[in-house]
C-alpha cells in the first residue's frame, strides 16, 4: 500500500510518520506530477484551509484531487482537511464545516473521546479546530464532542476535526487504513 500525503503546508510530516509506525509506504504531494503517481489514498492534513485552497488551485491539484475523491480514492481529512472535503470546498463530502469553531478562548484543546469503530477511548487534540454543522444523510457520525460532530465518514471518506497524528495512539490510522483494503 502507498498513500500520498499532500504535504503543500501544515501537520504532513507527522501523518507521514504515523504511517510509517503502522508499516505504511508515503509519498509527498507538492505539485501534479507528484499527485500522477500510483497511490491507494490520500492524507489531507491539518494546516490552514484557505492557504491550501490557494495552493491547490495554484498548482493545478485542484480538480485532479476532487475528481479521484468523486471516484472513490479513500482520503483522510484532518482539521483543516476536514474543511477542504466539505461543501463550499472540494465538495466530495456532504457537510458543512463550521471553521474556528471553538472560539479564541477554547480554540485549543485535548481531552479524550469515543469513536464509533475503536474500542476504548482515544486522544483527540484541537488546534484552532473546525466542527461538523451539517451532515446530510450520506454522512455517517462517528464521534462528538460536547455534542458537536468532531469526526465523521461518508464512504471512503474518513474526516476528523482533532489531530491524530499529533498523539501517538496510532487507532484512527489503523482504523483508515482498514477501512482501506
Ligand atoms: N483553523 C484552520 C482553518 O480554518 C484549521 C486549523 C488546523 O488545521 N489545525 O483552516
Amino acid at each position: 500500500m502507498r498513500i500520498a500525503v499532500l504535504a503543500l503546508q501544515g501537520a504532513f510530516i507527522e501523518h507521514e510518520q504515523m504511517l510509517g509506525r503502522l508499516g505504511v509506504e508515503t509519498f509527498e504531494v507538492r505539485k501534479l506530477s507528484d499527485w500522477e503517481q500510483p497511490k491507494d489514498a490520500i492524507v489531507i492534513p491539518g494546516g490552514e484551509s484557505t492557504t491550501m485552497m490557494l495552493l491547490l488551485e495554484r498548482q493545478g491539484m485542484l480538480a485532479p484531487i476532487r475528481e479521484a475523491i468523486m471516484g472513490g480514492m479513500p482520503v483522510l481529512g484532518t482539521c483543516a482537511g476536514l474543511i477542504l472535503l466539505d461543501r463550499e470546498h472540494l465538495g466530495t463530502m456532504d457537510m458543512l464545516a463550521r471553521r474556528n469553531a471553538y472560539g479564541r478562548q477554547l480554540g485549543s484543546f485535548h481531552t479524550t473521546g469515543s469513536f464509533c469503530g475503536i474500542e476504548g477511548e482515544i486522544p483527540m487534540t484541537f488546534i484552532r479546530a473546525p466542527y461538523i454543522e451539517e451532515a446530510g444523510s450520506e454522512v455517517k457520525i462517528l464521534s462528538e464532542v460536547e455534542g458537536k460532530i468532531v469526526a465523521a465518514r461518508q464512504g471512503k471518506q474518513l474526516v476528523t476535526a482533532f489531530h491524530p497524528e499529533l498523539d501517538s495512539n496510532l487507532s484512527l490510522h489503523r482504523y483508515f487504513l482498514d477501512s482501506i483494503v
